[in-house]
This record gives C-alpha cells, sequence and structure tokens, in this order.
C-alpha cells in the first residue's frame, strides 16, 4: 500500500479556511494567521490519529461526531468485511462484479502521471473503490486519501468544498461515487482544479440513473452533458457509461420489490436472481448507454480554458435526435 507518510501529509496541510499555515498544539492542529477564526488551539482537533481539518461554521462535518466515529474506527478490530464484500467468491461477482472501466481508467491514470513520486489525493477516500486497487499498489505513487471520517486508507479528516491543500500541489485526484454525496459538486469540483498542478489529472466517476443510497446524504445526479459541464475546466481525455442500462435496471427491479414487499433483503434476492439483466448492457450501442447509464466517467486533464455554453451543447452523444 502506497500511502503517503504522515510527516509527508502534515507538511502540506493547510486552514480550509484561509489556507495559511498551521501550527501543532496539544489536542490539535491551528491556524496561524491571528484574525483567522481557527487560531485558537486546537481549533482542529484530533480524531483519533486524524487531524479534523473543517471549517466547521461552513459544513454538514459535526465536530463532535468526527472525534467520536475516529474513536470508533480507532479502536475497533478488523471484522468480517460488510455487505457484498462479505459473501464468497462466486455470489461477489454477482452482487458487486469488479469495475473494468474503473480499472482501465486508474491504469491510464497511473502511466500517464509524471515524475518519481507523483501524489494522488483521493476524494472521499474512506473505503477503496472498486476498481482502483492499482492506485494504492504502485510504488511510484503517494497516495493522500481524506474523507469526513477516518479510516485506515485516509491521512485527514476534510469536506471535499475546502480542501485543506495548498493550491497547485497534487498531481491527481480521484473521486468516485462521492459528488452525488456533496451538497454543491460545482465548488467541490473546483477545489479539485484548485488543488492540482498544471496539467494534473482527474478521474470521476458519478451516478446518473441510480436510487437514492447513503440516505439523507445523497443529494445529486448527472446526464453525460452535465457531468462534463461539472468537469469543464478541464480536457476531456476519455468518458463515458460506468454501467448501461441492464445494471440500471437491475437496481431498479431490486427497489420495485424493495417497495412492494417493505424489504431490501428481498430486494436484494430479486437482484441475485436477476444478475443476468447486466449482461445487457454489452448488447446496448455506446451512444443509447450514454443516455441511459446507471453511472458515468469522466477522465480529464486541469485546463485553463473553460467550455463555453456552444460547446457543451454541441458535446452530447446521445442517441436523441433534435426536433
Ligand atoms: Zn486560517
Amino acid at each position: 500500500m502506497a500511502l503517503a507518510d504522515p510527516e509527508t501529509t502534515r507538511r502540506l496541510l493547510v486552514c480550509p479556511r484561509c489556507r495559511s499555515g498551521l501550527t501543532d498544539t496539544t489536542g490539535g492542529l491551528n491556524c496561524t494567521v491571528s484574525t483567522c477564526a481557527y487560531r485558537s488551539p486546537g481549533a482542529f482537533p484530533m480524531a483519533g490519529r486524524w487531524p479534523v481539518l473543517v471549517d466547521f461554521e461552513r459544513s454538514v462535518v459535526d465536530c463532535g461526531e468526527a472525534v467520536r466515529t475516529a474513536d470508533r474506527t480507532d479502536t475497533a478490530r478488523p471484522g468480517p468485511a460488510g455487505g457484498a464484500d462479505a459473501l464468497p467468491a462466486l455470489l461477489r461477482r454477482v452482487f458487486k462484479p469488479p469495475n473494468r472501466i474503473a480499472a482501465q481508467n486508474v491504469d491510464l491514470l497511473l502511466r500517464s502521471l509524471p515524475g518519481p513520486a507523483p501524489t494522488l489525493l483521493v476524494v472521499g477516500g474512506a473505503t477503496v473503490g472498486n476498481g482502483v486497487n492499482a492506485a494504492y499498489h504502485d510504488p511510484r505513487v503517494q497516495v493522500i486519501g481524506f474523507d469526513i471520517v477516518g479510516s485506515p486508507v485516509t491521512q485527514f479528516i476534510a469536506d471535499a468544498h475546502q480542501i485543506p491543500l495548498p493550491s497547485a500541489s497534487v498531481d491527481a485526484v480521484l473521486v468516485q461515487a462521492v459528488l452525488e454525496h456533496v451538497l454543491d459538486p460545482h465548488l467541490v469540483v473546483a477545489e479539485i482544479h484548485r488543488v492540482l498542478k498544471g496539467g494534473g489529472l482527474v478521474y470521476a466517476e458519478t451516478p446518473f440513473l441510480q436510487q437514492v443510497h447513503a440516505g439523507a446524504h445523497d443529494f445529486t445526479r448527472f446526464t453525460a452533458s452535465g457531468h462534463r459541464y461539472l468537469f469543464r475546466r478541464f480536457e476531456e481525455l476519455a468518458a463515458g457509461p460506468v454501467a448501461g442500462p441492464g445494471t440500471q435496471l437491475l437496481w431498479s427491479v431490486d427497489h420495485l420489490v424493495r417497495g412492494l414487499t417493505r424489504s431490501a433483503l428481498a430486494g436484494r434476492a430479486v437482484r441475485g436472481l436477476m444478475f443476468w439483466l447486466r449482461a445487457l448492457d454489452r448488447l446496448v450501442p455506446p451512444e443509447y448507454a450514454t443516455d441511459d447509464a446507471s453511472a458515468l466517467f469522466f477522465l480529464g486533464r486541469r485546463s485553463d480554458r473553460e467550455l463555453t455554453a456552444q460547446e457543451i451543447v454541441a458535446y452530447y452523444r446521445g442517441a436523441q435526435v433534435s426536433a
């Protein structure tokens, strides 16, 4: 696992409010600027071994909850994996097939990274996403991860709306199945653009036609054009569906059964029986899949030029013909 060491990461961190330097104090960190709201000792507390670098006045992250959650994470013994990860290999492939699109794109991203020790920032990285394992096992790459909770694969707790890193400080960003969970995805992508070095790379996967997941923390969906516009200050290297309408239908059947039976277990059981629907994705041409995707990906390079309104309308690649 090529996680950046804590010392290297600590040297990079800045105040999420004013982006000034930080100083270590008993019980946490604080901003070094006398006029900053976070100048008092321990203004950014430690949650277990994770510094909580959150502008609490402007975030959904609750300071006390972050500390309590991290205490549980820090003292928890490694237990059995939950959800689909706990299933035997064959069933796991039925319920959670490997994400080959992510694996291909992460491979392309890793091969495009410059220098001897490029940094890869994982936004919302409390768990290692499906198909992105290679990013954590490339000995050349220094992985820096953060999320709103502590995790063995993150070095600090932060809110993606105010990333506590200096501008132009990382070589690449991975943001997989995260942008639907933030209140203002355009602001988060602006932050990703800010922390990337010139020519830096981003890989994003975001749901399009998916049911609500993570309950109260699920806010937004994107069409292919909407996703492209979200990354309007990036040059596109590749983009398209992660999973098509067969996968989308499979999840819809699951949720229809959940609604009819009031049972998530019954929904999952029917999804297990109808797993073959996913295979229909292969029969759907890309232009149709673009209009009906379960999720979309975007691999791009940081640019100083922004797509115009005309360009985003011309960008449409779906199967529908304008009247
Ligand atoms: Zn500050």
